[in-house]
């Protein structure tokens, strides 16, 4: 048996038909730039998100930059994140001018520590970047109220975690502002790149909107810096063709994570630790992610076996070359350490069959008792 770490050939062609008539419809407009389907795809993932303005852009990654443009953040201030996330996470601080400090993570989540969070603060600090990793938020409660302590904005990186919840509040309610990336991986995936800012703060919204376009407000005349970065109308006519079922995707994924997290207690028992959805969480499992004994092992052994499977993420952010003189050295952080050494995520994605499911957690079980 093969087991992809994600198909989405079965999903595409259950929706062809209504792909191929939006796409025939874009290329027959000649309106392909900032156009009626990215202004409805805004406005009903704004509306998702239960904030009042959605800002289209050309991917996760942007979006971020993006955001923390638009609240200022720039050379000299500094911006507290996780550095168990994504490159682009940590990438967006820098290329706004900014500097990351890296806070280490809740061995549980794998999301940002909030009792870490207030000792690295300064008198530079200007935002919290909290990242909801493999689709569930960190633990905003205790973040919104360091923020507020310390006057900082929130932006979250919910490029994982699109219709994830927290104690009944959604992705970019409780912070500043939230950014979606739409990479065709992503559980709200386009045929190519795309991401969003979602926001309750009209200023900012106003001011993202106007960085997208080089800045440009009147047309050609420029007062703040910006770049091309917007989400094109192909992209977004196919994301509002999938964007009806992405509940059902989410609880699809969540049904495969129970039957995940069923068959390795009673086949593994204690070797393998599985994920946990907080209480209070809803958790949308962009990633099904367990901590193992001999990881990389266990990887090569699955491999030979025909399933995939990915480390999310080997090489914590503040251990990136990239980003050496900021100084830190391995032991600085031990629990994304830790984490990067042991996490290993088993394909996941809403078609996958529950024969898969169980021929992969065999596999597992089979190597621990070699
Ligand atoms: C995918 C991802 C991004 C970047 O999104 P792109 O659309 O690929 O630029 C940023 N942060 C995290 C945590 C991601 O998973």
């Amino acid at each position: 048996m093969k087991v992809p770490m994600l198909d989405l050939s079965e999903q595409y062609q259950r929706l062809r038909a209504e792909m191929l008539t939006v796409l025939d419809e874009v290329m027959s407009s000649s309106r392909f730039i900032l156009g009626d389907h990215v202004k409805k795809l805004e406005t009903d993932v704004a509306a998702y998100s239960n904030v009042k303005h959605g800002i289209g852009c050309g991917n996760g990654s942007d979006a971020i930059h993006i955001a923390l443009q638009a609240a200022g953040v720039g050379p000299g201030d500094e911006v507290i994140t996780t550095p168990f996330t994504f490159f682009a996470t940590g990438g967006a601080i820098v290329r706004a001018g900014a500097k990351p400090v890296f806070v280490d993570i809740d061995p549980v989540t794998f999301n940002i520590d909030p009792a870490k969070i207030e000792e690295a603060i300064t008198e530079k600090t200007k935002a919290i970047l909290p990242v909801h990793l493999y689709g569930q938020m960190a633990d905003m409660d205790p973040i919104v109220e360091i923020a507020k302590k310390h006057g900082l904005f929130i932006i979250e990186d919910a490029a994982q975690a699109i219709g994830a919840k927290y104690k009944g509040k959604n992705v970019g309610e409780l912070g500043t502002a939230a950014t979606y990336s739409f990479f065709p991986t992503k559980n709200l995936g386009a045929y190519g790149d795309g991401g969003m800012i979602v926001t309750n703060d009209d200023e900012i919204a106003e001011k993202c909107r106007v960085i997208r376009v080089h800045g440009s407000k009147p047309k050609y005349y420029h007062h703040v810096l910006g770049y091309n970065s917007r989400l094109d109308e192909m992209q977004a006519a196919i994301l509002n063709v999938k964007f009806p079922h992405l509940n059902e995707w989410s609880e699809l994924r969540r049904e495969r994570a129970s039957t995940y997290t069923h068959l390795l207690n009673e086949m593994l028992g204690d070797v393998v630790v599985t994920p946990v959805e907080v209480e209070g969480h809803y958790h949308v499992f962009h990633q099904y992610t367990i901590r193992v004994p001999k990881r990389d092992e266990l990887q090569a052994f699955l491999k030979e076996n025909g399933v995939a499977t990915m480390v999310y993420y080997p090489l914590p952010l503040h251990l990136q070359p990239v980003f050496q003189e900021l100084g830190y050295k391995e032991g600085d952080l031990p629990e994304a350490e830790k984490a990067a050494k042991e996490a290993v995520s088993l394909p996941m994605f809403p078609e996958l069959k529950v024969e898969q499911q169980q021929y992969v957690v065999e596999k597992i079980a089979e190597f621990y008792k070699k």
